[in-house]
C-alpha cells in the first residue's frame, strides 16, 4: 500500500487516477498544513465521494499529527490511518503520549490504524540547501520496546530515511541510500506495518529493497510537491495570457501524475511495458 501527500484537488486528481490507471491500491495522505489548507471533514467528504462512485481501494491518512486534538479531528472525520507523531520527545514520554492517543483514537475508530514514530527523519518536505547529516537511526530494540509499549498497528523507523530533497538530488548528484538490514531487523523485531517517511530522492533499487525487507508504506510528498511546481510554471510561461484555472492547472496535474505513477509502478513491483494505463 503506497502514498502520495496532497494539498488540494489536483493532487487528489493525479494520485487518484495515477492509481487507477495501474489498478494499484493507494493512501492520499495530508500532513497538519496540508490539512489546515484544505480542511479536514473536506478531505474526507472528497475521498468518500471517490471511493463510492468507483469502489475504488483509496485510503486518507493524516500525517505527522502533532496532537491528540488534531489526531481525534481525524479519526473522528473518518481518516483511515492516522500518523501520531511525538517522536521530538524523550522516548519514554513519546510511548507514553502514543499509547494514550493509540487508546483515545481506537475508542472513536475501533479499524483505524496508528503510526508511531521513533528516530529522527528531519522535517519539512521541501528543498533543503543540504541533506541532513548524521541522522540518528531506530534500533531493534528500541523499536520492539515502542511497539510493546504503545500498541501502535504501524511504526515509522529511521532507517536512512529523510524528510525533503536537497539541491544535489534535486540536480540528480545524489540519492538517499538505506539501511536495509535495519528495516528487515526491526521488521523481525516488531512484526508490524512499517512506513517509511521521506521517500523523495531514494534510490530505487532501495525502494524496491526495502519493501522486500518489510516496508509496507512509502510516503513521496517532495516529488510531487517540485513537479506541482514545475508543471505550473511551464503552463504559465506557455500561456502568458491564460487567466483561466481548469487550463491552466492540467499541467500541474500532468506534472505530479509522471512523478506518482513511476513511484506506484515501482512499489507496486510492475514493469512500464505490461501495465495498461
Ligand atoms: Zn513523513
Amino acid at each position: 500500500m503506497k502514498y502520495g501527500n496532497i494539498s488540494d484537488l489536483t493532487g487528489v486528481k493525479a494520485v487518484f487516477e495515477s492509481a487507477r490507471e495501474l489498478r494499484v491500491p493507494v493512501i492520499v495522505g495530508l500532513s497538519e498544513g496540508e490539512l489546515a489548507f484544505m480542511g479536514v471533514r473536506e478531505a474526507a467528504a472528497v475521498l468518500n465521494v471517490l471511493r463510492q462512485e468507483h469502489d475504488y481501494p483509496i485510503f486518507l491518512n493524516a500525517d505527522h499529527t502533532h496532537s491528540l486534538a488534531s489526531a481525534e479531528d481525524a479519526a473522528r472525520a473518518g481518516f483511515d490511518s492516522i500518523v501520531f507523531d511525538r517522536s521530538e520527545l524523550p522516548f519514554d514520554q513519546n510511548i507514553s503520549e502514543t499509547k494514550r492517543a493509540v487508546e483515545a483514537l481506537k475508542g472513536i475508530n475501533p479499524s483505524i490504524l496508528i503510526e508511531g514514530e521513533i528516530g529522527e527523519i528531519g522535517t519539512g518536505s521541501e528543498i533543503h540547501e543540504q541533506a541532513p547529516q548524521g541522522l540518528r537511526l531506530t534500533t531493534p530494540e528500541e523499536a520492539k520496546q515502542f511497539a510493546a509499549g504503545t500498541g501502535i498497528d504501524i511504526l515509522a523507523p529511521a532507517v536512512g530515511n529523510s524528510h525533503g530533497l536537497s539541491r544535489s538530488m534535486i540536480r540528480g548528484e545524489a540519492q538517499k541510500r538505506l539501511n536495509i538490514d535495519r528495516i528487515a531487523e526491526i521488521a523481525k523485531e516488531t512484526g508490524l506495518f512499517m512506513t517509511q517517511h521521506g521517500a523523495s530522492g531514494t534510490n530505487d533499487e532501495d525502494l524496491r529493497r526495502a519493501i522486500q525487507a518489510g516496508i509496507t508504506e512509502v510516503h513521496i510528498n517532495t516529488e510531487v510537491r517540485l513537479a506541482w511546481r514545475r508543471g505550473l510554471e511551464t503552463a504559465f510561461t506557455k500561456e502568458r495570457d491564460q487567466i483561466v484555472p481548469y487550463k491552466l492547472l492540467p499541467a500541474a496535474v500532468d506534472a505530479m501524475k509522471h512523478v506518482v505513477r513511476a513511484r506506484l509502478l515501482l512499489f507496486n513491483g510492475k514493469q512500464r511495458s505490461t501495465v495498461s494505463a
